[in-house]
């Protein structure tokens, strides 16, 4: 283990001396932050963030990464607060350490299983800076080879995340390397027998193949300067876990896997990648359907490279990865590779993201190329620039969700009906607005009752197609079957008025006229009617008009229940309540709007048979209605506690509340009140005429 004077001078070969310095400091700040703790190995706890940073400077990566390293532990175990960290170290390593942090805290084993790879992805949508993966993925390496140490559950349990979370982000991130050390160490920890009958048996046969992979490698190499090329040979074995997944999972045995003897060339430009590959087809025959161009068309990650297989001397077959030393270098770091090889040139960008982004970039480039975008899209831009996020069922279930999404898109991604019937939702426990974006990680559980309906005003922030197209489909089905029922209720009113009605017309008739009106079913013209689009008035003169009677102009009115829905609103402008005389003004595709029969605004048209119709209150007329009441008082402290009061006092509820002061002496307070009727109206104003102070009460009456 290399002392932290070491480091540095390692560091000083690519980092500014003041930025040796910084990382020097963070080392000493962790150092006594950590002082009295110890490893499980009995260290003093600091060697490990130490070596941590020593991992990434390996890597070559920046100093704040290198800082962050030091520091990475330092919030979850000390409890130094993350604003400490901001004031002595500045925001971005702040960042940096309490995204780790919060990586750290995240328990993927509660969590259901066979969701690898959706942890992947969240773990680094949470992650805004990639350098946070970078550094957490350093964190974990050192932890898997100091995994000895640690109690054979605890152990199990970190190589089992390292190889279903922590393997595959490495291999995303083209990190080939690490992801091998991860499987192997991983391997090595979940079933220590099986990976040491490997070990032996690799050991084993490298002794009997050696001569053939000398021989082979010689006549590679041969065959190279006959056509006058340079290039690095070298024998490739397989990882020890790659072997035994691949008995697993192809059911091949030991044996054949191991017969197939693996070689690498790696040479200076890709032109001469694809006259290596000529010249080993012309070596040996190559084996149908074997070669593969991943220069042309990269794997998901940006890997670039010749595959092919041959038919070596006797039958072996031989495979053959082809591909120039950049490629090798990027197949081997991935998006490391920037840190490692780039961070001297001039021209490029500075900031991690800039470097992540490029790399990105590049990757996507060479997929487009190759005309295949979409899979690399999929797996790696997403995970970068988080524009999803991903977050749990109480089950722990993962949804994964376009950034932006509400309780609402989620209940409605579980299943239509629970996003149908959801009235409120918790949030990592608490109730939260049905409104809110989700972050990931968040816990969500949805609140839902029986018969409850979607809400229009959700349109107003759901982000999912899926949301908004069911919740539009049940409003449409809702509003239909209440302009239906509320058309029919019109059109009986006026029929009654003949002592007839629907059910007591003959369905020829009936149908005759829902023709003339260009409708298929009774239902299309009862919610024509019920949304204000036809006059019951008219429609019920045509079923009748084989009488030939003249309609009687004096009909009972219809009866209010306040039960109607969306086809029935309450004008806004005189706000009537159930004890008021009203009217209905119809108006095309609203519905009836419900007006005090007073209202000035319907003034013109309230003698208009087509437009208005007579309304009354059911008696069992139910629902909480608002009024606007308008009261002049003499101005006092705590004027608006004493009107809340006696506004309670009356079983009233508010529901707004405004004020202007007219005088310095008189206040005029607008109320809008919540209540059940006039009677209930006239018990709040009682109240409120009962307060010190109040010279007059009045009703907004249009
Ligand atoms: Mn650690």
């Amino acid at each position: 283990m290399p002392s932290i004077d070491v480091l540095a001078d390692r560091l000083s070969t690519y980092l500014d001396d003041d930025q040796v310095n910084l990382v020097r400091r963070a080392y000493f700040y962790a150092e006594q932050a950590h002082d009295g703790q110890r490893r499980r190995s009995g260290e003093a706890y600091v060697t490990h963030p130490l070596a941590v940073a020593c991992i990434l400077a390996d890597m070559h990566m920046d100093h704040q990464s290198l800082m962050a390293a030091m520091l990475h532990d330092v919030i979850e175990d000390t409890g130094i607060a993350k604003e400490a960290l901001d004031t002595q170290f500045g925001e971005s390593v702040a960042e940096l350490v309490d995204g780790v942090s919060k990586l750290t805290q995240m328990n993927f084993e509660t969590k259901a299983e066979a969701q690898a790879e959706n942890f992947q992805k969240m773990a680094m949508a949470m992650a805004r800076d990639i350098r946070v993966i970078l550094v957490k993925l350093a964190d974990r390496l050192h932890n898997m080879r100091t995994l000895e140490v640690l109690s054979g559950e605890k152990r199990r349990r970190i190589a089992k995340e390292t190889l279903e979370i922590y393997a595959p982000i490495a291999n995303r991130l083209g990190m080939h390397s690490m992801r091998i050390e991860f499987e192997d160490l991983g391997f090595k920890a979940m079933h220590p027998m099986r990976a040491e009958r490997i070990r032996t048996a690799v050991k084993r046969a490298r002794g009997n193949r050696k001569e053939i992979v000398n021989k082979i490698e010689e006549s590679i190499l041969h065959c190279l300067a006959r056509e006058g090329m340079e290039g690095e040979v070298s024998g490739r074995e397989k990882h020890l876990y790659g072997i035994y997944q691949k008995m697993r999972g192809k059911r091949r045995a030991f044996n054949e896997i191991m017969d197939v003897y693996a070689f690498r060339i790696v040479v200076d430009k890709v032109d001469t990648c694809y006259r290596v590959l000529g010249a080993v087809h012309n070596l040996y025959k190559p084996l149908p359907g074997r070669f593969k161009d991943y220069i042309a068309i990269p794997k998901a990650n940006g890997y670039q490279s010749l595959h092919t297989t041959l038919f070596g001397m006797h039958g072996v077959p031989i495979e053959i990865q082809i591909r120039t030393r950049e490629m090798e270098e990027l197949a081997n770091n991935g998006i490391a590779a920037h840190w490692l090889y780039k961070s001297n040139e001039e021209d490029q960008p500075k900031g991690s993201h800039a470097r992540a982004r490029q790399w990105v970039k590049g990757v996507l480039e060479m997929q487009q190329r190759a005309g295949n975008s979409l899979e690399f899209i999929e797996s790696v831009k997403i995970d970068l620039f988080p524009d999803e996020v991903y977050v749990f069922t109480p089950k722990g279930r993962i949804m994964e969700l376009p950034k932006g999404s509400t309780a609402v898109d989620f209940a409605y991604a579980v299943h239509t009906d629970v996003g149908n019937t959801c009235i409120a939702c918790r949030i990592n426990r608490r109730l939260a607005p049905l409104s809110q974006a989700l972050e990931s990680g968040s816990t969500v559980e949805i609140v839902s009752a029986p018969g409850a309906r979607p809400n229009p005003a959700w349109l107003n922030f759901v982000v999912t197609g899926k949301a908004r197209t069911h919740i539009r489909h049940a409003l449409k089905l809702q509003r239909r079957s209440e302009s239906i029922s509320l058309g029919e209720r019109l059109l009986n009113k006026v029929l009654a008025s003949f002592d007839s009605r629907i059910d007591k017309l003959s369905p020829e008739r009936v149908q005759a006229v829902v023709a003339e009106y260009h409708q298929e079913v009774l239902e299309d013209l009862l919610e024509d009617i019920g949304l204000g689009n036809r006059m019951a008035y008219v429609v019920a003169r045509r079923l009748l008009s084989d009488n030939g009677e003249a309609l009687p102009s004096s009909e009972g009115p219809l009866a209010i229940r306040g039960t109607e829905g969306l086809v029935l609103s309450y004008a806004k402008c005189c706000t009537p309540i159930p004890g008021d005389p009203i009217v209905g003004h119809l108006s095309a595709g609203k519905g009836m709007v419900v007006h005090l029969d007073s209202c000035k605004n319907i003034g013109e048209i309230r003698h208009n048979p087509e437009k208005c119709i007579q309304l009354s209150w059911a008696k069992d007329v139910t629902g909480e209605f608002n009024v606007e009441l308008r009261v002049e008082l003499e101005h006092q402290r705590g004027l608006i506690a004493l009107l809340a009061g006696s506004v309670n006092a009356a079983d009233g509820n508010i529901e707004k509340i405004s004020m202007d002061e007219r005088d310095g002496r008189i206040s005029v307070v607008q109320l809008v009140v919540s209540v059940h009727d006039r009677v209930h109206l006239a018990r709040v104003i009682r109240k409120l005429r009962g307060l010190i102070g109040v010279i007059r009460i009045t009703r907004a009456r249009g």
